[in-house]
């Protein structure tokens, strides 16, 4: 699969889309869909996988933004993300929702 295939499986899951419904839109097979949601934190339903992915990828070592597997041999402070790209990502999207919520 493509790093850009897992990132839409994620963002679907988040919206609260079924196995069968991402595999058809992404044209994979749904076994494929539902194995890397089952070892990636994406199991359930949409609202479960979005409370709890954070802390589920936090438990496994995974980055939070694409759910790759972290590198934790490093020391010093706890890696949440596996590169700066992700890291960027994460902090872009922080100050546009801290933006939003100004206008409510
Ligand atoms: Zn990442």
């Amino acid at each position: 699969m493509k790093q850009e295939q897992k990132e839409l499986i994620r963002s679907l899951r988040l919206q609260g889309w079924g196995y069968k419904r991402i595999a058809k839109e992404l044209r994979l097979n749904r076994n494929q869909v539902q194995l890397y949601c089952k070892t990636h934190g994406l199991a359930g339903a949409g609202e479960f996988v979005k409370l709890n992915l954070p802390i589920w990828y936090e438990q496994n070592d995974r980055c939070i933004i694409c759910g790759e597997k972290l590198d934790r041999k490093q020391r010093g402070r706890t890696k949440r993300f596996c590169s700066g790209k992700c890291r960027t990502k994460y902090y872009r999207a922080k100050k546009q929702e801290e933006e939003e919520a100004q206008w409510l």
